[in-house]
């Protein structure tokens, strides 16, 4: 089999969150890092970088590609994934041109490249729709909808049974730029990955329709001669 480093691509509510734990319950040795999710675990940590992330974030605006770079780069050397054979899934990272290229820099020496990036291609007002009940669980990242997908207790955590939030950059106002923001970055990431010849879309309205055309897409990867 071959490894699979895997980038969600995808406007904020399109499912890269939802899809990204359908993947990892149907393989088990791959796994994921999520900038966003990243970026929350050290808001609620206090520290300084969560302190600066908060900022950026209250406001809808995309934090500078340097931080993001050596936050998402560290995890992965952290993890132990910067190596030919490991397997992962990025969410969130990279979403600038400059982020995707200097990450290029970063994983080629370890023969550690990408090699798949799926854009989830999901209609607006459904997105609008789901971002107005979604809830998460900010440790794990795991993420609730009250309408498609809600947690058995409500306000809790299946796993963990502890609190779920409203993040507070789902509001109208924020989730707007945010929206905004995506459209104007995403055009020069496209390019980027598609003269690399990694580039795929899938489309739909649902997380059920999306997911089987990332299955095959995940496992012509894993299995192409
Ligand atoms: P969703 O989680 O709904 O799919 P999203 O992709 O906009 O939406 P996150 O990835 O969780 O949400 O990111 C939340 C915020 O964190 C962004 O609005 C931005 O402020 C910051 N952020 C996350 N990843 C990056 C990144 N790669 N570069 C710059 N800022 C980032
Ligand atoms: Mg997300």
């Amino acid at each position: 089999m071959n490894p699979l480093r895997l980038l969600l691509l995808g406007a904020p509510g399109s499912g890269k969150g939802t899809q990204t734990s359908k993947l990892l319950n149907q393989f088990k040795h791959i796994k994921s890092v999520s900038s966003g999710d990243l970026l929350r675990r050290r808001i609620q940590q206090k520290t300084e970088l969560g302190r600066i992330a908060s900022e950026y974030i209250s406001q809808g605006k995309l934090l500078p590609d340097s931080l993001m770079n050596d936050l998402v780069v560290g995890e992965l050397s952290v993890r132990g994934w910067l190596s030919a054979d490991s397997s992962f899934l990025l969410d969130g990272f990279p979403r600038t041109l400059e982020q995707a290229r200097s990450l290029r820099v970063q994983l080629t020496p370890h023969n550690a490249s990408l090699n798949l990036v799926v854009e989830l291609d999901v209609p607006t007002d459904v997105i609008l729709e789901r971002i107005e009940n979604r809830y998460v669980h900010v440790p794990s990242g795991r993420v609730y909808n009250l309408t498609y997908n809600p947690p058995k207790v409500p306000g809790k955590d299946d796993v963990t049974g502890e609190p779920l939030i409203k993040r507070p950059d789902d509001t109208s106002e924020v989730f707007g730029k945010r929206l905004k923001n995506y459209a104007e970055t995403v055009e020069p990431l496209k390019q980027f990955y598609s003269e690399l010849g990694i580039l795929k879309t899938v489309s739909g309205p649902t997380s059920d329709i999306i997911f089987p055309q990332l299955l095959k897409l995940v496992v012509q990867k894993l299995h192409q001669p």
